[in-house]
C-alpha cells in the first residue's frame, strides 16, 4: 500500500484485524459492532486527510452495514468485495502525504473589513495585516462595506460603534448576520449596555479601541483561516440493541458526532484505548456489572481519570441518580431522553474535555504542542516511521540573536516576534507534520514521510521567508532570523538521538554564523531509502 498518514494507516490495519476475527466469528455481534465502528472511523479520518476517494468509497460498505438486520456468515462475501474497493481507493488516494510542503501560494488574503466614520481608524495596523496573511480594507460608509460583504470575500466585518448603533449601523450589522459574515464592534468603551447591545445583535466579539494587531489576530485567525474540528467521539455503553439502536438513529444526523456503540461492558476497556471517546454514555442496569461500578472502574486508570462520563438511566430513585453522581458521573440522563439534550450534553462535555486536553499539551502562547506532548509525538511517529518503512526528519530552530531583540525592543515585541514565528510555520506545514514551541524562542519540528533532502530545503525555505518579515512599529521596523539543525531517520534511530543530532547541527549553524540550516550530514551522503531497503538490517523500535 503507498504510504499512507500513519494514523490512517492505523485505522485501516485495525479494521483489517477486526474483519479477521470476524470472519472467524461471523455470529458475533458484538465483533460486528466493533468492525462498523471501525470503518466509521476510517471513513471520517479519511475524510480529515482529504483521502476523498477513500471515504467516497467507505459510503456503500457503511450504508450496507448500517441495513443489515441480522448480521451473519452471508454478509460476509459481499462486505470483502465492498472492503476490497476501499482498499484500492486507498491506494490510489487523491491526495497524498508525498504533495510539496507548504501552503498554496497564488490565493490572495482572506479580507477583513473595518467600517467606521473615522477615517484614520484601522490606519496603524492595515501595513501589519500582510504579515499575518490577511487584508484589511477600510470603508467609510455603509454603502461601500456592505458592496464589499455582499461580494462574499470578507472573513469579518470589523464595526466602529463609537457612537452606539444609529439606524445605519444597524442596518448594516443586520445585513451582515443575514450574509452570514461574522461581525466584530469596535469602541474605546466596553460599558455593559453597549456590550449587550452588540450581542444581541449577533456580534462575533468586542475589541477595546484603539485596535492593535495583537488584539485581532487571535480573534481573526481562526475565522480567516477556518480548521475543522474533527467531529466529536461519543462512545455508548448499554446491553439493550433497542436503546442502542435508537441513540444510533437519533445521533446520525448530527455530523460533528461520530458514535461508537458497545453492549458487552467487559469490553470497554480495549475499546477505550483504540476508540479514545471525548465522551461516553453509559447505561446504569446491565448484566453482569452495574454502570457505576463501570464508572469506578474507569476512574482508576489514570488514562481515563477526566474522560466525562453521562449516564443515559430509567432510574428515578434520588439515591441511586446521587451515587451515579458520587462515583464520578458528569452528568445524568433520564430516559426516553429527547434527542436536542442528547445532543446538547454530549457536544458540550466532549467539547469541554478537549479544551481541557488542549490546555494540557498547547504552549499558552502560541497554541503550538508544548515539550511534553512535542516529545510524546516525536516518540510515536517515529514507531510509525519505523513500522511503515517511511523517512521522517527532526528540525530544531532557535531565533538568533533573541535576547538582544528582547533588550533593545522589549519583552513584549519579543513575544510577538515569537508569535510570528509561530504562526508562520504552523501556515507553511502540512496537517501531518507537527510544530512544537521546545522552550522560549526555540520551535521543534516533525517532518513526517519527509527525505532528509526535502526537508533542509523545507526548512531553509522557512528561514528564508521568516527572514523577510518585518517587525515592530512603523518607524522602528526590524526583522529577525532563526537558525536550525536537522536529524534525519532512519540514519539516527532513537528520539536521544535524533534530538542530540539536530542539537549539534544547530550549534553549528549557530558558529558558522547564524541564520542557516545544518544537517548533521549532508542529506546527498544519506540514503535516501529507508534503512531496511539499503540492505542494512535496521533496527525497527525507537529506544
Ligand atoms: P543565539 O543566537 O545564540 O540563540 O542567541 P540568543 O540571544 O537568541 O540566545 P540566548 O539563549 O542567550 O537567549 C535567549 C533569550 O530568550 C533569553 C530569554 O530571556 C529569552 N526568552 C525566553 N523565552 C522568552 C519568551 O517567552 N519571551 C521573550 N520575550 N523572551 C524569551
Ligand atoms: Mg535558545
Ligand atoms: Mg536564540
Amino acid at each position: 500500500m503507498n504510504a499512507l498518514p500513519p494514523d490512517v494507516e492505523a485505522v485501516w490495519s485495525s479494521l483489517g484485524q477486526s474483519w479477521s476475527e470476524l470472519r472467524g466469528r461471523p455470529d458475533d455481534a458484538d465483533l460486528w459492532a466493533q468492525f462498523i465502528l471501525r470503518c466509521d472511523k476510517l471513513m471520517s479520518i479519511s475524510g480529515e486527510h482529504g483521502l476523498t476517494s477513500a471515504a467516497v468509497a467507505m459510503g456503500p460498505l457503511l450504508n450496507r452495514l448500517e441495513s443489515l438486520q441480522a448480521p451473519g456468515p452471508a454478509h460476509l462475501p459481499e462486505i470483502e468485495n465492498l472492503l476490497l474497493t476501499i482498499h484500492a481507493a486507498l491506494q490510489h488516494p487523491q491526495h497524498h502525504l508525498s504533495e510539496p510542503a507548504g501552503r498554496q501560494t497564488g490565493q490572495s488574503s482572506p479580507l477583513v473589513l473595518l467600517y467606521s466614520a473615522d477615517a484614520a481608524s484601522g490606519s496603524e495596523i492595515e501595513p501589519h495585516m500582510a504579515q499575518y496573511g490577511l487584508r484589511l480594507e477600510r470603508h467609510g460608509d455603509a454603502e461601500s462595506v456592505l458592496g464589499a460583504a455582499q461580494a462574499g470575500r470578507a472573513a469579518a466585518v470589523l464595526v466602529d460603534v463609537e457612537q452606539g448603533f444609529d439606524s445605519t449601523v444597524d442596518a448594516a450589522v443586520t445585513e451582515f448576520a443575514r450574509l452570514g459574515v461574522p461581525w466584530c464592534a469596535v469602541a474605546s468603551q466596553i460599558d455593559f449596555a453597549l456590550r449587550l447591545q452588540a450581542l444581541r445583535r449577533g456580534a462575533h466579539f468586542f475589541f477595546n479601541a484603539p485596535l492593535t494587531v495583537e488584539a485581532l489576530i487571535p480573534v481573526i485567525d481562526p475565522l480567516a483561516f477556518p480548521v475543522k474540528e474533527p467531529p466529536f467521539r461519543v462512545l455508548i455503553l448499554d446491553d439493550s440493541r433497542t436503546v442502542l439502536s435508537g441513540i444510533r438513529r437519533a445521533m446520525a444526523p448530527f455530523e460533528d458526532i461520530q458514535l461508537g456503540i458497545l453492549s458487552q461492558p467487559h469490553k470497554l476497556l480495549e475499546v477505550l484505548q483504540f476508540f479514545a471517546p471525548d465522551v461516553l454514555l453509559l447505561d446504569i442496569h446491565m448484566q453482569g456489572c452495574t454502570g457505576l461500578e463501570v464508572a469506578q472502574m474507569i476512574r482508576q486508570h489514570k488514562a481515563f481519570e477526566s474522560i466525562p462520563i453521562v449516564f443515559l438511566t430509567a432510574e428515578t430513585d434520588p439515591k441511586a441518580q446521587n451515587e451515579a453522581m458520587r462515583v464520578g458521573a458528569d452528568d445524568l440522563l433520564l430516559k426516553p431522553v429527547a434527542t436536542e439534550l442528547l445532543y446538547n450534553v454530549l457536544t458540550q462535555k466532549a467539547r469541554r474535555y478537549r479544551g481541557l486536553r488542549r490546555l494540557m499539551e498547547e504552549d499558552s502562547m502560541t497554541g503550538l504542542y508544548n515539550h511534553g506532548k512535542t516529545k510524546a509525538l516525536l516518540l510515536q511517529l517515529l514507531q510509525q516511521a519505523a513500522r511503515l518503512t517511511l523517512p521522517m526528519a527532526y528540525a530544531l530552530l532557535d531565533i538568533d540573536h533573541f535576547k538582544r531583540i528582547n533588550d533593545t525592543y522589549g519583552h513584549g515585541m519579543g513575544d510577538k516576534v515569537i508569535m510570528s514565528l509561530s504562526r508562520h510555520l504552523r501556515q507553511r506545514l502540512r496537517g501531518t507534520d507537527v510544530v512544537g514551541r521546545y522552550g522560549g524562542e526555540e520551535f521543534a519540528l516533525l517532518l513526517f514521510n519527509c527525505s532528509p533532502a526535502e526537508a533542509v530545503q523545507l526548512v531553509d525555505e522557512l528561514r528564508e521567508s521568516f527572514s523577510k518579515m518585518v517587525h515592530g512599529p512603523t518607524g522602528d521596523r526590524f526583522s529577525a532570523t532563526f537558525s536550525g539543525g536537522v536529524a534525519f531517520f532512519p540514519n539516527c534511530q532513537s528520539v536521544p538521538l535524533l534530538m542530540v543530532r539536530a542539537d549539534e547541527s544547530l550549534y553549528e549553524a549557530k558558529r558558522a554564523g547564524r541564520n542557516r540550516v545544518m544537517a548533521h550530514m549532508p542529506p546527498a551522503a544519506l540514503p535516501l531509502a529507508p534503512a531496511g531497503e539499503a540492505g542494512e538490517p535496521a533496527k525497527r523500535h525507537a529506544a
